[in-house]
């Protein structure tokens, strides 16, 4: 019935997360409020685990990219589920530690590590800095050197492969700002660099083709694509290297026309073709990581508002106002995301209202969606946007000074807050 299985309507006809009545959290925790379900995280994190485990003998690591959703709380989970963490800031870093995350388990992605984060990467022994460039490369050598330290690192390469998803999410084709380029001979350039670097102990090579993609094809071909090139550096410099990070990207449903693939569908897809690759050119099969995001995260979660202002425009369009918008959800601006909703005190009623849910910032591009059908709704109705849980919290801003919503956990039917409120007073706390 609804885009996630954690989702249902409860005998009072209100819609419910991991079995919690979502009206009742809207009236303890106010809205605007993200709601995710950590019985569903757990669950998803365990899907990729098992599906390693299952296709591959367990030799690879899923590790969770926290840009996706990240918190002290989020990092804790990932952990306990035995998964390993991808950072891409000195903040996400410093998110993981504070929350205890081992820091061996840890790689450092980003196409423009200042020398700062740097600096802090290697300080906290995390397990990998996945390069992305011969300046980074050189910054992540004289680094390690000075600290006294060998650090081991990943190659971001790219592949050249169209994952047919949306151009600004789209990351393997050549014309991108991340990593080294295969077709032109950069890759093969950086990856003698790194093996010549003293302090560098070159330990395999990454890719990441892009993000919500539905189909294994990409993935396979990538996949291919990589063996290959590991064949290469093997045929060239002598150097057979263990570790392939075949990167993220796997789609989630933001509505009923998405199809997303079954974690061990893609797994055990891509697992026989990367023995197959081996195979044929003559490489041992490299230690594999596959590297989720918004997939663990995005179909687990919610956001809670309260409808304001209703302006029905005859022969227009009926705008619905709320007391969020892109402060807390920035993806319908940014790429006319998809989004599907219920008013959550008349789930169970007919959706038979068309609006445009727009939020209260001083932007009239300031929307969630446009043409969306739900329950005829009034002024202190709570609507629920579904699949909210990744790329929203960790992309949300202060714009008009607007303070962050919570994020609240809901486990075993019960509700706690595991990222408190924004208050004014946290506002102005740098204002000088
Ligand atoms: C964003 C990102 C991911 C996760 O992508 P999803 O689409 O959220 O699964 C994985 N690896 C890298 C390097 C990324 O930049």
């Amino acid at each position: 019935m609804f885009v996630s299985d954690c989702l249902s309507v409860n005998e009072k006809g209100h819609l419910t997360i991991g079995g919690v009545d979502t009206v009742e959290l809207a009236a303890t925790y106010g809205t605007p409020c993200y709601v995710v379900d950590e019985d569903k995280i757990r669950e998803n994190c365990r899907a990729y685990v098992k599906s390693i485990e299952d296709n591959y003998a367990g030799n690879g690591l899923a590790i969770y990219a926290s840009k996706a959703f990240n918190c002290k709380a989020m990092c804790k989970i990932v952990n306990e589920e035995k998964m390993g963490l991808d950072v891409v800031s000195g903040g996400e870093l410093y998110t993981a530690i504070s929350a205890g995350f081992p820091t061996d388990k840890i790689f450092f992605h980003g196409n423009n590590k200042t020398l700062d984060e740097l600096e802090f990467a290697v300080r906290e022994n995390v397990g990998r800095i996945v390069v992305d460039n011969m300046y980074e490369l050189e910054n992540v050598n004289r680094e390690a050197k000075k600290q006294g330290k060998t650090v081991n690192v990943i190659l971001r390469i790219k592949p050249g492969i169209d994952a047919h998803t949306h151009s600004f999410i789209m990351t393997g084709q050549i014309d991108s700002k991340f990593g080294f380029a295969l077709e032109t001979g950069e890759a093969m350039q950086g990856i003698k660099a790194a093996i010549a670097a003293e302090n560098i102990c070159l330990k395999g090579v990454h890719c990441h083709i892009g993000s919500q993609i539905f189909e294994v094809m990409p993935f396979e071909h990538a996949a291919e694509v990589m063996v290959k090139f590991m064949a290469d550096i093997k045929a060239e410099t002598g150097a057979e290297l263990d570790e392939l990070d075949l990167g993220g990207g796997f789609g989630i449903k933001y509505s009923d026309a998405d199809k997303p693939l079954e974690y061990s569908e893609y797994m055990a897809t891509v697992a026989g073709v990367l023995k197959s690759a081996c195979e044929k050119y003559g490489v041992k099969t490299p230690f594999v990581i596959i590297e989720p995001g918004r997939s663990i995260a995005g179909s687990a979660g919610i956001t809670l508002y309260t409808v304001g202002a209703v302006k029905e425009i005859p022969g227009v369009r009926n705008y619905v106002s709320i007391d969020g918008g892109m402060g807390d959800n920035p993806r319908y601006i940014l790429y006319q995301a998809t989004y599907e909703m219920v008013c959550a005190n008349k789930a169970d009623k007919a959706k038979d209202y068309k609006i445009t849910l727009a939020g209260r910032c001083c932007e009239s591009g300031d929307l969630i969606q446009e043409n969306a059908m739900i329950q005829r709704v009034e002024p202190g109705d709570i609507v629920a946007v579904f699949s909210t849980g990744a790329y929203n919290y960790s992309m949300s801003s202060n714009y008009n000074r607007i303070p962050k919503p919570p994020v609240v956990m809901v486990s075993g039917g019960k509700a706690r807050v595991v990222v408190k409120r924004e208050t004014y007073e946290d506002i102005i706390r740098n204002d000088v």
